[in-house]
């Protein structure tokens, strides 16, 4: 008799187990890519760290206009998406003169460049939360509601993309394979 240990799904370890499970029966059937791809047929136009820039600027505009400015914003392929990182939020301050200035980055992970706006719009969001909420508390999560009303649902997605990634190395909106 042998056993077989159920499928590790690290991205999606905070979820409940039936949604653990339709992961692992898409994975295990082959289909989980193809579902994706249906929900989320176009991948986003924004190339380039500029684009980035005003893709962020322009929802931080919309939402969160007094929440500070942002200095800085680009693709980063020097982050590796492991575990929760998608994105990194840095705030640096230093004494300018006799005042703190204070500066704002945010870098979002370069495997992202190819993707879903959906997908995109999830991290930005995320990161922009940032700058009100230092933790992932319950005011942090829903001001990224706030800002994106099916901020759950694309986060749950992107992590059946990580998966698939994962499982499979076959990116779905072009890119270098993983
Ligand atoms: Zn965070």
């Amino acid at each position: 008799m042998t056993t077989t240990a159920p499928v590790q799904l690290p991205y999606l370890q905070s979820y409940p187990a039936p949604l653990q499970q339709q992961a692992r029966e898409l994975l295990a059937q082959g289909r989980l890519g193809a579902a994706l791809l249906r929900k989320y047929p176009d991948a986003h136009a924004v190339r380039s760290d500029k684009a980035l820039y005003d893709y962020a600027q322009e929802l931080k505009n919309r939402h969160l206009r007094n929440a500070g400015t942002i200095n800085k914003v680009l693709f980063d392929n020097k982050i590796h998406v492991v575990r929760h990182a998608l994105g990194l939020h840095t705030t640096v301050s230093r004494v300018q003169g006799n005042r703190l200035a204070t500066k704002h980055e945010i870098r979002i992970a370069a495997m992202f460049k190819q993707g879903p706006d959906e997908f995109l719009r999830m991290i930005v969001v995320h990161e922009l939360a940032h700058l009100r909420e230092k933790g992932h508390g319950k005011a942090f999560y829903q001001l990224c509601q706030h800002m994106e009303p099916q901020y759950h649902q694309y986060e749950f997605d992107l992590r059946m993309y990580l998966t698939h990634v994962e499982h499979t190395g076959e990116r779905l909106w072009g890119g270098e394979p993983a």
